[in-house]
């Protein structure tokens, strides 16, 4: 059932007569005439449904200053609209700002310790949630070798490990084991 409130205008018609006459009651007749068309009918249509009103419309459309053609200048300005935040929900939004903006100035004035303290915990909290987790430490899955640090791969004494590496250097002798305790 809900689904039939959400339908988007129906696309290619034309504006009933009184919507019409609501958005271009104040350009020229022939020009209205001119505009009463499925394709300006669905823009308009459109833009009814995401929120403009119809006396912002006929507002904005009157205040278009005229050239050589208006047909097209109307078209592209509706088509414009499209793109834009509508304008209830512009000033709805400023005004959310607005109070954001003014609960934060209350903030920033002298205030007790303890809204003070709050107002310092909040921001060291969101300064926390920025900056990204401390990298994990690397993970040794075996202890270290003696020689190089690598991991190794040999037990030699409880205090000496070696790797593959180094056990390879010790027996070529290029490497000596220094004092295996
Ligand atoms: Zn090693």
């Amino acid at each position: 059932m809900d689904e039939l409130f959400d339908l988007p205008p129906q696309r290619g018609q034309r504006l009933d007569d009184e919507t019409h006459r609501a958005v271009f009651g104040d350009v020229p007749a022939r020009l209205a005439m001119s505009l009463h068309t499925p394709e300006v009918g669905d823009l308009v249509l459109q833009l009814l449904d995401r929120g403009w009103r119809r006396g912002q419309l006929a507002a904005r459309i009157g205040a278009l200053p005229a050239g050589p053609d208006p047909v097209g200048d109307i078209t592209a300005l509706l088509a414009g609209f499209l793109e834009q935040v509508p304008p209830d929900a512009r000033w709805r939004q400023e005004k959310t700002e607005r109070e954001a903006f003014r609960r934060a100035a209350a903030f920033e004035e002298p205030a007790s310790d303890a809204s003070r303290q709050a107002w310092i915990t909040q921001i060291r909290d969101d300064v926390g949630a920025r900056r990204p987790a401390p990298r994990e430490p690397m993970r040794r899955t075996r202890p270290a070798c003696s020689l190089c640090g690598q991991e190794s791969s040999y037990f030699v004494t409880r205090a000496v490990r070696l790797c593959d590496a180094c056990v390879e250097q010790l027996s070529t002798g290029a490497m000596q084991l220094p004092n295996v305790g």
